[in-house]
């Protein structure tokens, strides 16, 4: 019985392995350095699938994969129909916020009522948020580079993940609102948890017991 992880390139691929090592699992390939979408594990039954962020709910939901690590955001975007969530990783943390130029004033925007162009890939989390706070918005979707657009005239605002603020900073963009905090989580498809049961419950709980204590 084949196990397939579904993993995404970078900070979730790097905070997941130590998760691994503790269920005895050790990635054979670096994906850096390999083109391979496939990757073998020291376990002749588990193996790594390598696909965009934003496609590992997708994966899991519909069997390509039987579990997945994936960010609150990207669950929050897709939705989490069909998987089961069981564990809160608590690793590639990050938050949600509200970033303007420096010289926008966003108070003054918001407490005059007027409408606002906001750019983000993050549409859901941001329509709820400003729904809440009772802003109007002009929504822009974009895929990427969202700190462009309040530079180029696209938009008065972004909603993007925001780490260290470095990359904010250097584009002399201000963070003015805190939406929510992000980690990844653990996502496994229903129908492989009742059909490949043992094997997917000793991986959930060696991830359980080897997740990163809670920093303040
Ligand atoms: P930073 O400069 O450290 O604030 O990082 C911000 C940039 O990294 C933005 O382009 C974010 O989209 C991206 N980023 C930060 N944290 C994460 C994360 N946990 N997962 C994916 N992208 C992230």
């Amino acid at each position: 019985m084949t196990i397939t992880l579904a993993l995404s390139k970078g900070r979730i691929f790097e905070e997941t392995l130590p998760l691994l090592a503790a269920a005895g699992i050790e990635v054979l390939e670096d994906p850096e350095k390999s083109r391979k979408l496939i990757l073998p594990t020291n376990q002749p039954d588990v193996r790594v699938v390598l696909v965009r962020a934003s496609d590992v709910p997708t994966y899991v939901e519909y069997g390509g994969a039987d579990l997945g690590v994936t960010g609150k955001d990207t669950l929050i975007e897709h939705g989490s129909q069909g998987l089961y969530q069981p564990l809160d990783l608590r690793i590639a943390k990050c938050r949600v916020s509200v970033a303007v130029r420096q010289d926008f004033d966003y108070e003054r925007a918001v407490k005059q009522g007027s409408r606002l162009k906001v750019a983000t890939k993050y549409t859901s989390i941001a329509r709820e948020f400003f729904a809440t706070k009772g802003v109007h918005v002009d929504m822009v979707k974009l895929y990427g580079s969202m700190e462009l657009a309040p530079l180029t005239g696209l938009a008065d605002a972004i909603v993007d993940l925001v780490s260290t603020g470095n990359t904010l900073k250097a584009n002399h963009l201000v963070e003015v609102e805190r939406i929510m905090d992000i980690s990844s989580f653990l996502v496994v498809n229903q129908a492989a948890l009742k059909l490949k049961r043992e094997p997917l419950r000793r991986i959930i709980n060696a991830f359980a017991s080897a997740i990163p204590a809670e920093q303040n």
